[in-house]
């Protein structure tokens, strides 16, 4: 095969239709759990203000200093470019809902407002195994009250939504509270002190986080970090008591609801917003690499954002990671796409005949492909075989002629003839009427349900 002209670009995949089945699947279990529990969708922009990113996620974390998207199309700096905004694509879900809770007044509404989205993100990272630079996420937010046990209850979503896709025996949920703002600027002016005169000491990635993002250090992959850290004054040292109090009650509603937990006190995550609980949902077995997802308190982000002091927490679940899980354990996501008839035919009178016959088997809920084309029946025949179709009915000029139609079992390689009319419940027969992709777009009052997205 010739090499193709264009290719993907680099860090970003094509979604082929093999993994929409587990997309699909996937996106059907967070629908479900999420309505359950009476969350609502909702799909920000995929590009924002990139201040809004900047100011929440903060200016020095890893995901604004290097990995944030910029959008430069000429139209946008042209129009845009005198009201001096300047867009990213999203690199997450959380500032971009936040921005709408504040524009849309959700203060407003009964609180906690619950909110899920599903869609993609953007990070310009080094594309390597796990990581691209256009991804999934599947994202909850519960803004508006505080209480360990709406914390409690998102980490059980989430967690009812792994167990759904069968991966949750592959995960660990790590936990910690990384105290208030207060608590976390005495730790790490001390950390900065601790450090006078030994910065030397320290990984150059580091020496520099020292200064911008110290809190960072605590998930340092650098082996002399962690080994200095030894010695370091800790961040659980500064955590005041009401922090504590609300960790040990998270600590009894997980345990509660019976979910497993790992206390880790060197996790931080990688954004400024979050604030008290932390936890993120790792790999068994390669721990923090490749987390499939993370989240945490943010009570002060919306503030950050313009709006008045309001609480939140949010998650966020990566969905390749899922998908990637899901195939190593072995789960199939169920095919949908399967073709239950190919109609083959030959002639003019015949392919009109099929037309409405495809039409009509449509219409039950029947997979039903035709390749109308003019080829001969034998290698119609050999296409039926090759999309797996269960059944073929044929029509050549004969039948026509005679009214009837040939009906063949592929796998059994067996055939009948019968007369035309027969052929649909004949069909519907065969298939039984729970495998009818039967849906319809308006329920009893005209509105219209959902349209499986
Ligand atoms: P984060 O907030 O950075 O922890 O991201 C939440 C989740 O999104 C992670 O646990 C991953 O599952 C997923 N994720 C983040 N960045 C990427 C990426 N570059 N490629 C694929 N998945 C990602």
């Amino acid at each position: 095969m010739a090499e193709p002209q264009f290719r993907t670009p680099k860090g970003t995949h094509d979604v082929l239709p093999e993994d929409h089945q587990y997309m699909t699947y996937i996106k059907k279990a967070v629908r479900h759990r999420c309505r359950q529990a009476g969350y609502r969708r909702i799909d920000p922009p995929i590009f924002e203000n990139r201040a809004i990113f900047e100011r929440s996620i903060g200016e020095h974390t890893d995901i604004v200093e290097k990995e944030l998207f910029l959008v430069s199309g000429k139209a946008a700096a042209g129009q845009d470019a005198e009201q001096g905004v300047e867009y990213a694509l999203r690199p997450e879900l959380t500032a971009g809902i936040c921005r709408s809770y504040i524009e849309h007044g959700m203060q407003q509404l009964p609180q906690p407002v619950e909110l899920y989205a599903i869609g993609q993100c953007f990070r310009y990272d080094r594309p390597q195994k796990g990581r691209y630079r256009q991804f999934h996420q599947v994202d909850l937010e519960v803004i508006g009250l505080k209480d360990p046990s709406l914390d409690a209850q998102l980490i059980h979503v989430c967690m009812k939504i792994l167990k759904d896709l069968q991966i949750a025996d592959r995960l660990t949920l790590q936990l910690n509270n990384i105290g208030s703002a207060d608590n976390r600027r005495a730790f790490t002016a001390a950390l900065k002190d601790y450090f006078i005169g030994k910065e030397r000491h320290l990984p150059e990635i580091d020496r520099r986080r020292l200064q911008s993002n110290p809190l960072r250090l605590l998930d340092s992959k650098e082996h002399d970090t962690q080994i200095l850290l030894k010695s370091t004054p800790t961040l659980d040292q500064f955590i005041d008591d009401a922090s504590k109090l609300y960790h040990t009650t998270l600590v009894e509603y997980l345990e509660e609801l019976q979910i497993p937990f790992t206390s880790n006190a060197g996790l931080v995550r990688g954004l400024d917003y979050y604030g008290q609980t932390v936890f993120e949902i790792w790999d068994g077995s390669s721990g923090a690499q490749n987390a499939v997802g993370g989240g945490g308190r943010y009570d002060g982000l919306i503030e950050l954002l313009g709006g008045s002091p309001t609480p939140g927490v949010g998650a966020a679940l990566g969905i390749e990671r899922m998908i990637w899980h899901m195939k190593q354990a072995g789960i199939k996501a169920p095919n949908k796409d399967q073709v239950d008839v190919f109609v083959a035919q030959l002639g003019p009178d015949a392919k009109k005949m099929c037309l409405q016959l495809i039409s009509e088997l449509r219409e039950y809920g029947v997979h039903t492909i035709g390749a109308l084309g003019e080829a001969s029946l034998k290698s119609q025949m050999r296409l039926a075989d090759k999309f797996g179709a269960r059944f073929t009915l044929l029509l050549g000029q004969m039948e026509v002629k005679e009214g009837k139609i040939i009906l063949r079992d592929m796998a059994a390689g067996r055939q009948k003839s019968l007369s035309f009319g027969k052929a649909v419940p004949e069909i519907l027969k065969l298939l039984g009427s729970e495998h009818l992709d039967t849906y319809s777009m308006t329920d009893q009052l005209g509105n219209v349900v959902d349209s499986g997205d």
